[in-house]
């Protein structure tokens, strides 16, 4: 992409409503817009990041033979009276009237809609176990919405319920899906812990989140330095790791992902049951599993950023180079046009910064908007027949013969 034609957008300063480090910059990157309390748009370079994460999850989930589905935001009030979760689930749910005056809300979760399409189908021991996950849009009605995307009132989530003959069948995909989520958050270059925690309106039997120890996190988790032992303060409150006895040190962190053993508890309030393999009628035994998209996005912000800006793990960046041409020669456009097409041709994500403006400006943007690596023609280097290679994470500068460029660099993505 060239940034002459691109929607791309930066600022120095940040509107006072703005607050919080991933927020500012990827606002003053131009990510994202604000488009109210808890309410974010995505912009051209925002989404493709966003993209990215999404596929990476998509792609690890498939590994598991998980389907992928896409439920209503929009779901009758019936349904969450059949659980009892209409009124008392936390954050509540926006509710709505449509003009007929029957009662809807817009899903901050799905277990009660994939319920009811399960329980109209699944018969049999012989149709289960079965994954379901979708990639879709969540409201939340949350009574503060001040930490920019750690917490919206609208996000993209990935949300997935699997359901089971029995227990043990449940616990089988349950470990599964956690080194399916360690694969995804190694992917995305964002190092998580797992820990216990309580299970809230969500209910069930246990639950397990992954959390990035962050100071911009609003959960606290107690950490074993010695074994690793890890949970949420709601469920472990002493001072000393129940495994080994060390000192428990506490910790700030941003919960990224949240699992659920959901038990019965579902498919028994809603009906959800099948024939065992001795025709006798039993409950499926239901898990949950989510994974906020835009969270993640800007946990990886979080903890991967300078002075300067942001600095994108390789993965997730929205382009993997950033060409930048110093200065608007003619013999300047036409090697940097001639480098551009070679990377596009061999499938690399290249942004060219071709815009007639300062050399400065360029390298201060170029620095806020993160891409891993920076290639930089100018006049030298064209009098050289070098380009300028300086890594987004490092300090240092390197130059490249033309001859074999695109080969060498392909190496170092
Ligand atoms: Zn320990």
């Amino acid at each position: 992409m060239k940034m002459s034609q691109a929607f791309i957008y930066t600022f120095k300063d940040i509107p006072s409503e703005i607050k919080g480090t991933s927020v500012s910059l990827l606002w003053r990157a131009g990510f994202i817009d604000r488009l109210g309390s808890g309410i974010y748009s995505f912009l051209p370079l925002g989404w493709r990041v966003h993209q990215k994460i999404s596929q990476i999850i998509r792609e690890e989930m498939n590994k598991i033979a998980a389907l992928e589905i896409c439920l209503p935001a929009l779901q009758p009030k019936e349904l969450w009276r059949e659980t009892s979760r209409w009124d008392k689930i936390d954050p509540p749910l926006f509710q709505l009237k449509d003009r007929h005056g029957k009662e809807l809300a817009l899903g901050s979760t799905h277990e009660e809609v994939i319920t009811d399409i399960v329980r109209k189908r699944v018969k049999s021991f012989k149709d289960l176990p079965l994954i379901l996950y979708q990639i879709q849009a969540k409201f939340r009605n949350e009574q503060r919405a001040t930490s920019g995307l750690l917490r919206t009132r609208e996000f993209i989530m990935k949300d997935a319920y699997s359901f089971h003959p029995d227990e043990e069948n449940l616990e089988d995909t349950y470990k599964k899906i956690i080194s399916a989520y360690k694969k995804i958050f190694q992917r995305c270059g964002l190092p998580t812990l797992q820990v216990k925690a309580d299970t809230g309106t969500i209910g069930g039997v246990s639950s397990h989140e992954f959390m990035v120890v962050s100071q911009a996190g609003e959960d606290k988790i107690l950490l074993c330095p010695k074994c690793g032992f890890a949970a949420n303060v709601e469920v472990y409150q002493d001072d000393n790791c129940p495994s080994c006895k060390s000192r428990l040190e506490q910790k700030d962190t941003i919960e990224i992902a949240h699992i659920f053993n959901l038990g019965t508890e579902y498919s028994e309030k809603m009906g959800a049951y099948y024939l065992d393999n001795k025709d006798k009628r039993q409950p499926i035994v239901m898990g949950c599993y989510g994974i906020g998209v835009g969270r993640l996005l800007a946990s990886i912000v979080e903890v991967s950023h300078d002075k300067n800006g942001i600095i994108w793990p390789k993965n997730i960046a929205p382009f993997q180079i950033h060409l930048v041409l110093l200065n608007n020669e003619k013999k300047i456009i036409e090697q940097a046009n001639k480098i551009y097409q070679d990377f596009t041709k061999e499938n690399i994500d290249v942004l060219l910064d071709d815009r007639p403006i300062s050399a400065g400006q360029k390298l201060v943007e170029s620095d806020l908007i993160g891409i891993p690596l920076r290639v930089i023609i100018s006049s030298k280097t064209v009098e050289k027949n070098q380009v300028e290679i300086k890594a987004r994470a490092g300090e240092k500068t390197s130059y490249l013969d033309m001859a074999g460029m695109v080969d060498k660099i392909k190496k170092m993505l």
